[in-house]
């Protein structure tokens, strides 16, 4: 039993010796990503329900490393948030976005929802909505194409701060939206004093869909919730016709998930917008 216990103290502490030593590599390298040009937005479709029409696009960070591959935000954004890496990664994220969307429409496609994800940190940084008017100025894209994905974690703190934040992009014309809705504490309290005008129901209550008769009863509960509160209603993580049917018969007016599309290029997304193959 003491050999055994050794055994599995070496490996544990040999499997924090990696860990630790993957995130100081991250760190470093982190920091000449941005300058490398080494992040790459992928897209993944907002598919309306009703008609199949792609109305938008989510974009979704990659980072291609040299020598590593392709590393999911997953991996890397709670590093950067720690870090305070998050900040410029995420100003590019929002001109990159925000000039791919208005490139797009100059292209002739119609696509009315740019939805870019924004993590806690950066959406406390000092200046973040000059930053959000500099990238729609720079880019020419109309505030209203632009949405913005908030999670729980991002507006629970400091209600006062979080209220006139999202005030003054409300005013602007930018879009909000509650990501992962339903997986946080007080989502409710939250309708009532946020701007927010779209609902993003969490993938875990989508994914059992089809067999969990309370994950059925919570997903048409956020659905009837939002219609009563004038909201739309996304559902995330759609891969099945079953989980499909199941949405339209709930009345829920937007879906996104592998059952589409996977996020792809923006290449690929330009064909995905001119072919409309869910319509
Ligand atoms: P999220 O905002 O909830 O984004 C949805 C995630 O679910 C994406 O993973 C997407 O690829 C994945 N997904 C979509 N449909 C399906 C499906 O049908 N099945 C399954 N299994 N997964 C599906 P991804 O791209 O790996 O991103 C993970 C998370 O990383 C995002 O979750 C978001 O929180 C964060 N993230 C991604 N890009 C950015 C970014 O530019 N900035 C910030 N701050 N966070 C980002
Ligand atoms: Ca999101
Ligand atoms: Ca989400
Ligand atoms: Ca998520």
């Amino acid at each position: 039993a003491k050999e055994l216990g050794r055994n599995t103290f070496q490996f544990y502490s040999r499997e924090m010796n990696t860990a630790t030593l993957e995130r100081l590599m991250m760190e470093s390298s982190l920091r000449h990503a941005l300058t490398g040009d080494e992040f790459e937005l992928h897209y993944q479709p907002l598919v309306c329900l009703r008609s199949g029409e792609i109305v938008g696009v989510e974009a979704l960070i990659r980072w291609c490393h040299r020598d590593l591959g392709v590393i999911m935000p997953d991996r890397f954004i709670p590093v950067a948030e720690e870090t305070g890496m998050i900040n410029p990664i995420g100003d590019w994220v929002l001109f990159e976005a925000c000039r791919q969307a208005q490139a797009w429409i100059d292209a002739g496609l119609s696509l009315r929802t740019m939805a870019v994800n924004v993590a806690p940190v950066q959406f406390r940084q000092a200046g973040f909505v000059e930053m959000v008017a500099g990238a729609l100025g720079t880019t020419g894209l109309a505030a209203e194409r632009l949405e913005l994905e908030l999670t729980e974690r991002t507006v629970m703190h400091d209600a006062e701060f979080t209220l006139g934040t999202l005030s003054a992009l409300n005013r602007m014309g930018v879009c909000l939206s509650l990501d992962d809705f339903g997986t946080g504490y007080s989502s409710l309290a939250y309708l009532k004093r946020f701007p927010v005008g779209k609902l993003k129901i969490d993938r875990s209550f989508i994914m059992d869909l089809e067999t969990d008769a309370d994950d059925r009863a919570i997903a048409s509960t956020i659905v009837n919730m939002g219609s009563s509160l004038r909201l739309t209603v996304l559902a995330e993580g759609v891969e099945t016709a079953e989980q499909l049917a199941l949405l339209r018969q709930m009345g829920c007016s937007m879906v996104q998930g592998y059952h589409f599309s996977r996020p792809v290029t923006a290449a690929r997304m330009t064909e995905l917008l001119r072919d409309q193959p869910f319509r």
